[in-house]
């Protein structure tokens, strides 16, 4: 049986779980929490981020940091996971779902402006498949309007934009560590920040409101309430797994690309039969190997590859239900037909298994089993 995913865990995550376990505080922003950072740093020159419970809890973080309330409106691409959509929708804002690129499957940066009203107060973007939004639109857009941009990069930690990295593109990025993505805490994320002007707030805020961070830190030496805020910071025995994970980026990297490249020159020459279309990334963006998905002609063709595809044992899955055209975007009050180019794609979408310590020959079991059912079906 070939899996979905499988995270990367080799002795280097035991050894440094283990340690923690044995010699550190389990709490949070304990001794691998600030390792973690300079890695960060290290890699893409990141000075200030914190490590969350999730992107989930990052993607809320960003929204109380930027006061949204009752009645802003967001725009948000519909082709996302709840998350994006969640974080706002519990500070009352309302989303204001936009299409998204044929090639991508990002947002439309062209059709962004036409949503904007005086409600307006960000623009939520999400890094589909670890390949980068067109951002110089987009910042230009939210500039000339006053908007925020938050950046959804939980599936961009390693992809590029113009050589600059995915989650420091906008106001605010934010990263996930879930078990599923590249690399991983278990359940973990972290928020970036790209100017100094919500760091203070941000310490806070995950901190249940009060500035516990500032005695850790030596500035104060009793903590107290001073804002709202959760509990937003995971434990240590989490960072020291997801430092290793960092150590071993290119590692993981590469491996993940490989196979990434391994479905790309089997499935590539296939698309002239017109049977599906694979991955389109434009030529200023870097993609980090996150996901190969290819674009089936309708979605009956799609529940048969799938259907077939487990028969030889390998595992696919669909990718979104448009958020608009999901239960909860019904019960928004959402019409289907809100954006059809989400509306088409999300039933066309088929994901191939994906991870480092998949073997190219897994690969091309899984790519050359595709090209074989398409060409009968
Ligand atoms: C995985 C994912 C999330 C959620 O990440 P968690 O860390 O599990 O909260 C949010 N947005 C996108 C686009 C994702 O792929």
């Amino acid at each position: 049986m070939i899996k979905f995913t499988k995270s990367a865990i080799t002795e280097l995550e035991e050894e440094y779980v283990l340690d923690v376990l044995r010699n550190g505080s389990l709490s949070g922003d304990g001794k691998y929490t600030p390792l973690v950072y300079k890695q960060f740093e290290e890699l893409f020159g990141i000075k200030n981020m914190l490590l969350t419970t999730s992107c989930t809890t990052a993607l809320e973080m960003a929204s109380i940091l930027i006061d949204l309330k009752n009645d802003d409106e967001v725009i948000v691409p519909s082709f996302t996971f709840s998350s994006t959509a969640n974080a706002f929708l519990l500070r009352g804002a309302k989303p204001i779902f936009c299409d998204i690129r044929k090639d991508t499957m990002n947002i439309d940066e062209t059709l962004i402006e036409s949503l904007i009203t005086d409600k307006t107060k960000a623009i939520y973007t999400v890094d589909y498949a670890g390949v980068s939004c067109e951002y110089d639109a987009i910042n230009r857009i939210a500039e000339k309007h006053g908007l925020f941009v938050i950046e959804d990069a939980a599936q961009a930690v390693g992809a590029y934009y113009n050589d600059i990295p995915c989650g420091t593109l906008t106001t605010l990025g934010c990263y996930s560590f879930h078990e599923t993505k590249n690399y991983v805490m278990g359940e973990g994320g972290a928020i970036v920040f790209n100017s100094d002007k919500f760091i203070e707030r941000a310490e806070i805020i995950r901190e249940k409101g009060t500035n516990r961070r500032q005695v850790i830190q030596g500035l104060v030496d009793k903590y107290t309430w001073h804002d709202i805020g959760s509990s937003f910071l995971p434990s240590d025995l989490l960072s020291a797994l997801l430092y290793a994970q960092m150590l071993r980026f290119d590692e993981i990297m590469s491996k993940r690309v490989n196979v990434w490249n391994t479905y790309h020159n089997i499935l590539k020459p296939f698309e002239d039969s017109g049977k599906l279309r694979c991955p389109i990334v434009p030529n200023n963006c870097k993609h980090n190997g996150h996901m190969y998905n290819i674009i089936l002609p309708n979605s009956d063709v799609r529940a048969k590859l799938i259907d077939e595809m487990k028969k030889k044992e390998v595992i696919c899955y669909i990718c979104y239900v448009p958020l608009h055209s999901s239960p909860m975007g019904r019960k928004l009050g959402y019409s289907p037909d809100a954006c059809p180019v989400t509306e088409d794609y999300g039933e066309r979408v088929l994901r191939l298994p994906l991870y480092a310590d998949m073997t190219t020959e897994n690969a091309e079991y899984v790519a050359d089993s595709i090209c074989e059912i398409l060409r009968n079906l």
